[in-house]
């Protein structure tokens, strides 16, 4: 059987201040708090995922917001950019509302696409692209009009240490399509219709440095706990040495570092995020696993209390 991966399960990126990483996501970008939790390797830290209306696999971006954490470098071994897709003709509204916010983004072109690139508040690089394909977002938030709003991941540049490497990764072991070259970028696509178009620098990188402002992870989807399983023997086979895999409430979860020193996760789409809590109310309690409703009390009195707003208070 070919085992081929729908395409960007979710990117997972390290903040500092939870509140402002909220302000920032929810707020200027418009997504959807839909799960809030902790890291459940460190419960003093949360761990909040963003994404449409339910988290859909492809549309979700996640944060580690650790208070203190020391600032990262963006460089090999990494997601070097990570892009949202908006709807056909809405750029020029997302330049508008990023300078109300003082952002000033610059504009790229890859693959005949224009790119508004900007960085978030603690210096993740993001990009935001029109795309014709995906389902538009039902959320809407902070004055953005829904047939405006992120629709999901668009996709991501890899940085690589090891280009070459790392592209025989996606093309063998995640079963992505190349399309071409351009402008120094090699593109590969998967079949879902969100977070499916994949651009690997082809100059080998610097290998960067974990911290805030650095994603740590990128997710690609498996579509049930049975081929998770198989991906599991399928990463084995083709030589890494994955992790078990693990229980993440909202998906299974297996993880190992390709060739080009960037830490690869394979997340299964289900169960999803209305798991332990119904689709109206995502994120709006802090939700913990079995295992630690019995700290819950200790749990909360260590997280800073967060609302959902944009910096400017506006939390309609
Ligand atoms: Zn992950």
């Amino acid at each position: 059987m070919i085992l081929e991966t729908a395409g960007i399960h979710h990117i997972t990126a390290f903040a500092r201040n939870p509140q402002d990483n909220v302000n920032f996501y929810a707020g200027v970008l418009g997504l959807r708090l839909v799960k809030k939790t902790v890291n459940f390797d460190a419960t003093e830290v949360y761990h909040l995922y963003f994404g449409d209306q339910s988290g859909n696999p492809g549309t979700v971006i996640t944060f580690f917001p650790y208070p203190n954490y020391r600032r990262g470098e963006i460089g090999g071994g990494q997601v070097g950019i990570t892009a949202f897709a908006v709807p056909p003709g809405s750029l020029d509204f997302w330049e508008k509302r990023l300078n109300s916010f003082g952002i000033t983004p610059t504009k790229a072109i890859r693959f005949q696409q224009s790119y508004l690139q900007f960085c978030d508040n603690e210096g993740l690089q993001l990009e935001i692209v029109e795309r014709e394909e995906g389902l538009n977002s039902s959320w809407s938030f902070g004055g953005i009009p829904a047939d405006k709003a992120i629709k999901g991941l668009g996709g991501a540049v890899l940085f690589s240490v090891n280009a070459e490497k790392t592209i025989h990764v996606l093309e063998n072991v995640l079963g992505l399509k190349k399309l071409g070259v351009d402008a120094g970028y090699a593109r590969f696509q998967s079949p879902a219709a969100i977070g499916n178009l994949i651009d690997v620098a082809l100059e080998d990188k610097q290998r960067g440095h974990g911290g805030a402002g650095t994603v740590h992870h990128i997710a690609w989807r498996a579509k049930d706990f049975q081929e998770h399983e198989e991906w599991h023997r399928k990463v084995t086979a083709c030589g890494f040495a994955p992790t078990q895999i693990l229980d993440r409430k909202y998906f299974k979860a297996l993880y190992f570092r390709e060739d080009g020193g960037i830490l690869f996760e394979i997340a299964t789409d289900p169960p999803g995020f209305a798991r332990d809590e119904a689709p109206d109310a995502l994120g709006q309690k802090l939700m913990l696993p079995e295992w630690f409703e019995p700290l819950r009390g200790q749990i909360e009195d260590n997280l800073p209390q967060i609302e959902v707003k944009t910096p400017d208070g506006d939390k309609g």
